[in-house]
C-alpha cells in the first residue's frame, strides 16, 4: 500500500513541442490524482523532468540539472522522477547511478501510471519505473492542462515507424498510432470554448495519420470546419510521402496557415539513403515547386543535419545548394551526434571532425540568414494580419504578434497601447531585420 500523500509537484520540460504537450497531459493526470502543481523547485516535494534524447546536449543539460536540484534541496526531502525520451533510452543508467539518485521513471506511454509510481517511490524496496511502449496509448481520454494563451498544442498521433537512421524517436516513443478524428475535433471545440484562437496539430510524421475513415488531409478539413477556430498550423510532415491532396486543403482554407515545415535533413541523395530517408535531392526540390504552385505564398521551413557520417565536401555542397534554391524562410540546422540504439550509431563511424561540422553549420547558417533577410525584406509594404501573442518584447512596452508564416511582427509601444494578447490586427509592414518584422496598425493616425 502506498502512502497516498498529497505532493507539491514541479515539472520542467525539455525538447520538442510534443514534450510541452505531454507535460500538460502529466499535469492533468497528477492533479486528477489529488496532487498540487507548484512553480519552483524550492516549493516542490516531487520534481519531474520531462526529457528529450534527440540531441546530445539535451541529455547533458538534464544530468546537470539533476545535480543542481539535488544541491538546492540537500536539506529538504525531494523525490526526483525522469519522464520522456531519456527515461526510455537510459532507464538503467538513471536508476543505477548513485550520484543521480533518481527515485522513479516513466516513459512517454506510461504517464497514467505516474500517481502509483510517485506513491510507490516512498515504500518500495525497488525504485519504481514503467517504460513500456504501447501500440494503443494515445491519451485521447486525458484533457491536457492547457495554459492560457493564444495557441494550443494538440497531439493527433504518437510514435513513429520511419526509423530514420540517426533518430532515436522510434525507440523512445514506439510505433505510430493515431487518435480518432472525432476525438480530435471534440478537443478543438473545447479549446475554442476556452478562448484559444489557434491550434497546432502535432505528430512525428503527420502524413501517416489514419483513423478508420480519414487521412491527414481529411482531418485538417474537419478541424478547419470547427466554428471559431481562426488559425491552424501543423508539424511535421515527411517529404517521402507528402500528399498533394493536403496542399489543396491548405490552399482552399483561409484558417489553415500557408506554412509548411518540410524537414530536408540532407541535400545529398546518397546520404539521404544512409539516413533511411527515401527521397532524392531532385524529388525534394520538385515537392517544393509543387507546393509553391498550389499555394503561391507558402512559407517553408526545414530541419538540416550537418556532418552525418560520410558527408564529404561534395555531399555538403548538395545540402548548401538545396538551401540556396529552396529559399527556406526558417531552417533549424544541427551538427550530427550519434544517438544510442540508432542504426547510424551502430553502422556508421562518426567520421566528420567536429571542426568541419561546425564550419558547415556556420556556412549553412550564413546562406539561410541571407534567404530569410531577403524574404522578410520583400514583405515591407505588405498589409498582414497578425495575432498578438506577447505583451512586451525586450524593448520597452512594444507588443508583438505573429503573421501567417509564424514570423514575429513588432508593433511599437506608441501604437500598441490599446492592444491585448489575443487581439487580431492588420498591420502595414514597415521594416525587417533577419529575425523579425516591424509593423504599424492599418489606419493608425
Ligand atoms: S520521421 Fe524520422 S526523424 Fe522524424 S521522428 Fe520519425 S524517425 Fe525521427
Amino acid at each position: 500500500m502506498g502512502t497516498a500523500k498529497t505532493e507539491q509537484i514541479y515539472i520542467e520540460t525539455y525538447g520538442c513541442q510534443m514534450n510541452v504537450y505531454d507535460t500538460q497531459l502529466v499535469e492533468s493526470i497528477v492533479c486528477e490524482a489529488g496532487h498540487t502543481l507548484v512553480n519552483t523547485v524550492e516549493a516542490a516535494s516531487v520534481v519531474m523532468l520531462n526529457t528529450c534524447s534527440v540531441r546530445e546536449n539535451a541529455n547533458t543539460k538534464v544530468y546537470n540539472r539533476i545535480h543542481t536540484i539535488r544541491q538546492a534541496k540537500q536539506n529538504q526531502p525531494v523525490k526526483i522522477g525522469i519522464l520522456g525520451c531519456m527515461a526510455t533510452n537510459f532507464k538503467s543508467d538513471l536508476l543505477n547511478d548513485p550520484k543521480l539518485n533518481i527515485d522513479f521513471i516513466a516513459g512517454p506511454d506510461s504517464y497514467k501510471q505516474l500517481p502509483s509510481l510517485i506513491d510507490n517511490c516512498y515504500d518500495s524496496q525497488e525504485k519504481p519505473f514503467d517504460v513500456t511502449l504501447s501500440e494503443f496509448e494515445t491519451y485521447s481520454d486525458v484533457m491536457p492542462a492547457q495554459k492560457s494563451g493564444v495557441n494550443a498544442w494538440l497531439a493527433i498521433m504518437r510514435g513513429c515507424n520511419n526509423f530514420c537512421s540517426f533518430c532515436v524517436v522510434p525507440f523512445t516513443r514506439g510505433r505510430e498510432r493515431s487518435r480518432s478524428a472525432d476525438n480530435i475535433v471534440e478537443e478543438v471545440e473545447r479549446l475554442v470554448a476556452l478562448g484559444y484562437e489557434q491550434v497546432t496539430l502535432l505528430g512525428q510524421n503527420v502524413n501517416s495519420y489514419r483513423d478508420e475513415h480519414y487521412d491527414f488531409a481529411d482531418l485538417m478539413a474537419k478541424v478547419s470546419d470547427v466554428p471559431g477556430i481562426r488559425r491552424i498550423r501543423f508539424t511535421s510532415p515527411h517529404p517521402k510521402d507528402f500528399p498533394e491532396k493536403l496542399l489543396h486543403v491548405i490552399a482552399e482554407r483561409d484558417n489553415i496557415c500557408n506554412q509548411l515545415h518540410m524537414p530536408l535533413q540532407s541535400g545529398n541523395t546518397e546520404l539521404l539513403k544512409k539516413m533511411n530517408r527515401p527521397y532524392s535531392k531532385e524529388e525534394f526540390l520538385g515537392l517544393l515547386d509543387t507546393a509553391r504552385a498550389i499555394i503561391p505564398n507558402v512559407s517553408i521551413s526545414t530541419d538540416i543535419i550537418v556532418g552525418f557520417p560520410g558527408e564529404t565536401d561534395a555531399a555538403f555542397e548538395d545540402t548548401a545548394d538545396v538551401t540556396r534554391r529552396a529559399n527556406f524562410e526558417k531552417a533549424y540546422i544541427f551538427e550530427y551526434s550519434p544517438r544510442e540504439n540508432t542504426l547510424a550509431s551502430r553502422r556508421y563511424p562518426d567520421d566528420v571532425p567536429k571542426a568541419i561540422k561546425n564550419q558547415r553549420l556556420q556556412a549553412l547558417n550564413a546562406i539561410q540568414k541571407e534567404n530569410r533577410s531577403q524574404i522578410l525584406l520583400s514583405q515591407v509594404g505588405q498589409v498582414q494580419r497578425i495575432l498578438m501573442d506577447q505583451a512586451t518584447t525586450k524593448k520597452g512596452n512594444d507588443m508583438a504578434g505573429r503573421n501567417e508564416s509564424d514570423t514575429i511582427v513588432i508593433v511599437p509601444e506608441a501604437m500598441a497601447t490599446h492592444l491585448a494578447v489575443g487581439d487580431w490586427l492588420d498591420v502595414t509592414i514597415t521594416g525587417a531585420t533577419p529575425l523579425v518584422l516591424y509593423g504599424t496598425p492599418v489606419n493608425h493616425e
